[in-house]
């Protein structure tokens, strides 16, 4: 049975997602450590000027730039659903621009097919 461009789609769209499923966690914004002082006055600490360290998640929400503290343990997980955001971001890309070739191309076939006519 010849296959329909359907078809080719519906494969295409299984192997992408079965791709996307392997990057989960996925976040996208940005996680930085920072270095706070605390309210007790004779913090050795404080006082060397070490501080406390703190996690900073940084995301823009309704075109607003927001923040959230993140709790220490959380930190490995979220850095990770950073980095797979940002993979996927990059899949999307390349997503987009091989929609834009393959119309290009098949295209180009049926006009040299009605050319030759
Ligand atoms: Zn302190």
């Amino acid at each position: 049975m010849k296959k329909s461009s359907s078809d080719k789609v519906d494969v295409r769209k299984g192997t992408f997602l079965a791709e996307v499923a392997e990057l989960w966690p996925m976040a996208k914004g940005s996680l930085a450590e920072v270095h706070k002082p605390c309210i007790r006055p004779t913090c050795p600490a404080c006082i060397r000027g070490d501080k406390h360290p703190a996690y900073i998640y940084t995301y823009m929400a309704g075109g607003r730039r927001r923040c959230m503290h993140v709790p220490r343990e959380l930190v490995p997980r979220l850095r990770q659903a950073i980095q797979n955001g940002r993979r996927m971001e990059e899949r999307l890309v390349q997503k987009g621009c091989e929609m834009v070739r393959e119309y290009r191309r098949e295209r180009d076939m049926r006009d040299r097919r009605k050319g030759t006519a």
